[in-house]
């Protein structure tokens, strides 16, 4: 285009110059050699007349005085004189004086001065015609005489002045002799007739000299000319042949004129239909109103020249891209003529322009946008927000399971099945909804439209139900979730850090609430969010600095209420915030990764706790299902019964079903493992997730612990009491032991120890009670617990609290 530009500006320098050279009207002519050159070729051309004249007014004079007395003289200046004409056309023909020749130095100065010399010689013969004729003649002879030579010498002042050093030794020496003579002859006839004769030649000379001083203007012109307009000629053909440039030109009524082969080549168009046609007709249809085009109009509107306007021009049914430069042409007068300028094909460099906004913008995957086009749009709403109150909303993506669809099937299908929950989500937002992937499988849209919050509810709900239908990808059917986020602005916020975190709280809270759920953002999540960060904080300082204790609680025989061992229940005491629960920090371990080294942790102590008590008592520890993500679980736990000392029958292991739903094949993998060293493994909190019988059957535990839930409801419904009764059954004919968790009153533990659980945890026997109370617990226990009935355990429990 930089190119374009100054190519441009040469060609019209070159154009006003044309111009100029029009103007040139009196500024002095310095004659060059080449002009000269010119001149001598004309006079050259003139020279056979001139000679031939000669001849003939010489014969006039020869035969006008035949009979005079000056016969000899005549005859003696009157054949050398026609000699020497007809020698000087012959000499002319063949030398090259007047050849036009634009070289300077070629201009040989030999032949000029041998046509000075010839002409010198002529003129000489004429001079010696007077004073001869004057000798002899009569007064009427006389005056013929001086007319011939006043003809003679306005003839050589016409032809010759052209160039004046080839007049000049003509005329001198006829000159001289016509006055010497006239003044000798004393008579006052001769002044009359030298008077006129210097009248006559002055005149002719005047007219002539102007003549050749105009003349030599005009080659001097006409010579500039022709050289800029074979430049020009050539710039354009040039130009006009250049791969990707062409020039146009419109006129007053903005058609286009004199149209080029080049423009009508990229315009597919014929010249014939591009003079019919304005600039802005030539702008493909569905283009729009593009600000570009509006920019133009009004520079041709205002006669403006334009530069670099980008258009998009449909040719033979495809839009290309063109660059349009130009400026407006006025005459001399300045009158307005139209434009010219030049244009070039950009199709290409903006199809890359495209391809690099695009993926600047977008995701290469799905289509859709990315982050940082995103983060732009939020910018962009919050300060439409700002500036004319328009409300926007913001709504989180986050898939639930896809995890495991790349684990299980690999990138390559986590990638096709991203493009299709890309196209179901389009699929289910309004049109005007921009949606983003913000990278891995989170998404993100904002409503630009305000939208009421059932609206929203709606577009989530109508999210997380398209979601949930299979996906079928090559084959394999893949069931995913969706958890969403929902803000509203300005209600939740007006910065786009304060929207962001919000939308991000209220997603954290439906993927907290159980998959495949949305939430909708409400103030109280802003300050559990804050306390959870510090707590994330402080929980890394948690193990060094010993922070974390282990308290014990025990489950029972349901029928003798015998402690049959302890389940390790995991507290940090906060330097600050005193006991902290495990159901608040668990989670941040987990989405830390600090349950790696504190799990570790837990079981190493457990253990070694557990190998101090009497051998009769087992040690329960939960796991969580990340522990299991790295093959060391089964490492750990067996190094920890090893350094212990604790036979592995002791220990129990208690996982959720959570574990299994992940990552099936490599749970159940390394939890046969751990079986087959002599660890049971028991199902936590039964009854808690969708599908806890089929799980069941997928491994065979050792023990279900069914969940507290079930337990609570058990007083005012009959129903948990037949869901009770059922579960127990089943368990009987797995053969899997059943406990029952929060027994907290006399009633449930009867009512269990009814239904035949085997074992019973709860207050109802103890809360969990730190490591040094247990002998306490135990001998209260083994020796009161049979003697004195429940009451003296509640009481013990008492103590504990
Ligand atoms: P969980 O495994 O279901 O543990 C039983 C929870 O029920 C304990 O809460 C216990 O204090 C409480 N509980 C026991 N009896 C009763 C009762 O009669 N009524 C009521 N309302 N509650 C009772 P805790 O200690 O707060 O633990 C909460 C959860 O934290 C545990 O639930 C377990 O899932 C998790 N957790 C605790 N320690 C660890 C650990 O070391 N590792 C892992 N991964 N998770 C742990
Ligand atoms: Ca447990
Ligand atoms: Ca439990």
């Amino acid at each position: 285009m930089r190119m374009n530009k100054r190519f441009f500006r040469g060609l019209s320098k070159l154009r006003h110059n044309k111009v100029a050279a029009d103007k040139m009207t009196v500024e002095p002519i310095l004659e060059t050699n080449q002009v000269l050159s010119q001149k001598l070729e004309l006079t050259a051309r003139l020279v056979p007349a001139l000679m031939l004249t000669n001849i003939l007014l010489a014969s006039i004079i020869f035969v006008a005085f035949a009979s005079s007395s000056a016969s000899d003289l005549r005859s003696v200046a009157y054949l050398p004189l026609c000699i020497t004409s007809i020698l000087a056309i012959l000499f002319l023909r063949n030398s090259n004086v007047g050849a036009h020749n634009s070289h300077a130095e070629n201009l040989n100065k030999k032949p000029r001065l041998i046509v000075s010399a010839i002409s010198f010689g002529i003129g000489c013969f004429w001079a010696l015609l007077p004073p001869a004729m004057t000798l002899a003649s009569t007064g009427a002879e006389l005056i013929i005489a001086f007319a011939v030579m006043g003809g003679v010498l306005s003839v050589a002042g016409l032809t010759l002045a052209l160039t004046p050093a080839l007049a000049l030794p003509f005329i001198i020496p006829v000159l001289a002799s016509c006055y010497i003579t006239l003044f000798m002859s004393g008579t006052l006839q001769g002044l009359y007739l030298a008077t006129g004769l210097t009248i006559y030649i002055s005149m002719v000379l005047l007219v002539s000299l102007n003549d050749t001083r105009s003349k030599a203007r005009g080659l001097t012109i006409e010579k500039a000319r022709a050289k800029q307009d074979k430049t020009i000629s050539l710039l354009l053909r040039d130009f006009d042949q250049h791969a990707s440039h062409w020039l146009w030109e419109i006129g007053t009524d903005s058609k286009f004129v004199r149209v080029l082969d080049r423009f009508k080549d990229v315009s597919g168009r014929t010249a014939s239909e591009l003079e019919t046609l304005t600039i802005p007709d030539l702008v493909a249809e569905d283009s729009g109103r593009l600000p570009a085009l509006e920019t133009l109009q009004h520079a041709i509107n205002n006669k403006d020249s334009f530069t670099d306007v980008h258009m998009p021009v449909l040719v033979k049914g495809e839009t290309s891209w063109w660059s349009m430069t130009g400026t407006p042409d006025f005459d001399k007068s300045g009158i307005f003529k139209g434009f010219h300028g030049v244009g070039s094909d950009i199709t290409l460099q903006k199809k890359s322009d495209e391809r690099i906004q695009f993926l600047a913008h977008h995701d290469v995957l799905t289509g859709l946008y990315n982050r940082a086009h995103f983060t732009e749009l939020l910018h962009q709403n919050v300060s439409r927000l700002e500036r004319y109150g328009a409300t926007f909303s913001l709504m989180f993506l986050d898939l639930d399971f896809f995890k495991s669809v790349n684990d299980s099937y690999g990138h390559p299908m986590g990638d096709k099945l991203l493009i299709d929950v890309a196209a179901r989500i389009r699929a289910v937002m309004p049109s005007a909804a921009a949606i983003s992937r913000l990278g891995g499988d989170e998404f993100a849209v904002i409503f630009q439209q305000s939208l009421s919050q059932q609206q929203l509810r709606e577009i989530a709900e109508a999210t997380l139900e398209t979601i949930a239908v299979p996906f079928e990808i090559d084959g394999e059917k893949l069931q995913i979730g969706v958890s969403v986020g929902v803000a509203l602005a300005p209600h939740h916020g007006t910065r786009p850090d304060q929207l962001l975190r919000n939308v991000d709280l209220a997603l954290y809270r439906a993927k907290e609430t159980g998959r495949n759920s949305y939430c909708v953002f409400e103030a109280g999540m802003d300050s559990v969010a804050r306390e959870r960060r510090a707590l994330e904080f402080d929980l890394r300082y948690a193990l060094e600095g010993n922070e974390l204790e282990l308290f014990y609680q025990p489950f029972v025989n349901a029928q003798t209420n015998k402690p049959l061992g302890f389940e390790a229940l995991l507290r940090w005491n906060h330097p600050i915030r005193g006991q902290i629960s495990p159901a608040e920090f668990i989670p941040i371990a987990e989405s830390t990764g600090l349950i790696g080294p504190i799990g570790e942790w837990v079981i190493c102590e457990a253990c070694n706790v557990a190998a101090t008590w009497p051998e009769h008592l087992r040690i329960a520890v939960n796991l969580s299902a990340l522990q299991f993500n790295k093959d060391r679980v089964v490492e750990i736990v067996s190094r920890s019964l090893a350094e212990s000392g604790l036979p592995a029958h002791r220990l129990e292991l208690e996982i959720t079903e959570s574990l299994l739903i992940d990552q099936p094949d490599d749970a159940i993998a390394k939890l046969m493992q751990l079986k087959k060293i002599g660890v049971s493994i028991a199902m936590d909190d039964f009854g808690t997730g969708y599908s806890s019988l089929s799980y069941m059957l997928k491994f065979p535990f050792d023990k279900i612990k069914v969940d507290k839930s079930f337990i609570t409801a058990v007083k005012n419904e009959n129903a948990a009491g037949d869901v009770l009764r059922t579960i127990a059954s089943l368990g009987k004919s797995l053969k899997v032991q059943m406990t029952a968790e929060g027994v907290e009153t006399f009633e449930q533990a009867e009512f269990l120890k009814d239904l035949a659980f085997d074992q019973l945890q709860g207050f109802f026997f103890s809360k969990p009670l730190r490591g040094s109370e247990i002998p306490a617990l135990l001998l209260s226990m083994t020796n009161k617990t049979l003697a004195d009935g429940y009451g003296k355990v509640v009481s013990l429990r008492s103590s504990a609290a």
